[in-house]
């Protein structure tokens, strides 16, 4: 038996407006297990991004049930579910997404403050030093390479230690051998921490690594195979 860590039953959802609403999502059921790692694939347009911001919380669906980590979200007033994200389910993203104006050690520390939690700096330091990054905590995210700035992300993304890490197109920013690195330690930690990684990539040779890939179409799941059992 393996348990659902993430359940949609029948999402449904349009975005925008009158002439330009497109129905995004047409009824998509997706079980992702406990500790597995998922790539979501298919062409650009397909809906994989919408997915991701459906499971983070970030959109409102239509219709249908999004379930994480045994709780329903749909539904849920907006603090809700923002407080919910902030505790259970981390984000990163193509283009980093860091705080300009912050040193990459307040970029992971400050959400953890805003959290209330007792000891964000230590906690900020110690996820640095994890991605490799302990002489980088004084730089800006503009004094960072690229690489560097999706390390940021990722200490910011793990340091709540939420049961998801969601990542859309994490290397696709990136050149190839730093992209490599990027996803050695996505993989790596996710594994280490017994983390659910949710993985939107063009990249076939990134899908490939995941326990199992789930192909979308048109807003539809064109192919999604069995949960695998994933050993504890
Ligand atoms: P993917 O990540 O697979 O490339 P997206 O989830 O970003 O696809 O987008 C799926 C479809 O939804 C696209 O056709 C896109 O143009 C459309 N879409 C996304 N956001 C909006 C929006 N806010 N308003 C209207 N259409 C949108
Ligand atoms: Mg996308």
């Amino acid at each position: 038996m393996t348990e659902a860590v993430i359940e949609m039953k029948d999402v449904s959802l349009t975005l925008g407006q009158g002439a330009s609403s497109v129905h995004v999502l047409k009824g998509v059921s997706v079980k992702v297990a406990r500790g597995e790692a998922t790539g979501i694939v298919g062409p650009s347009g397909s809906g994989k991004s919408t997915l991701l911001m459906v499971l983070a919380g970030l959109e409102r669906v239509d219709a249908g049930e999004v379930w994480i980590a045994g709780q329903r979200i749909d539904g849920r007033s907006e603090d809700e579910v923002a407080a919910f994200r902030g505790r259970n389910v981390g984000i990163v993203f193509q283009s980093f997404h860091l705080i300009p104006n912050m040193t990459a050690l307040e970029n992971v520390a400050v959400p953890l403050e805003l959290a209330g939690h007792s000891d964000p700096f230590g906690v900020a330091a110690r996820e640095l030093a994890s991605v490799g990054l302990s002489d980088r905590v004084t730089h800006y995210p503009g004094e960072l390479s690229g690489g560097e700035q999706q390390r940021v992300a990722i200490a910011r993304a793990l340091a709540p230690e939420p049961a998801i890490l969601i990542a859309d197109e994490p290397t696709g920013n990136l050149d190839q051998a730093t992209g490599r690195q990027i996803a050695d330690l996505l993989f790596a930690t996710a594994e280490a921490r017994g983390t659910t990684l949710v993985l939107v990539t063009h990249d076939p040779s990134l899908a490939a690594r995941c326990h199992r890939q789930i192909a979308m179409r048109s807003g539809r799941i064109e192919n999604a195979p069995e949960l695998a059992a994933v050993s504890a």
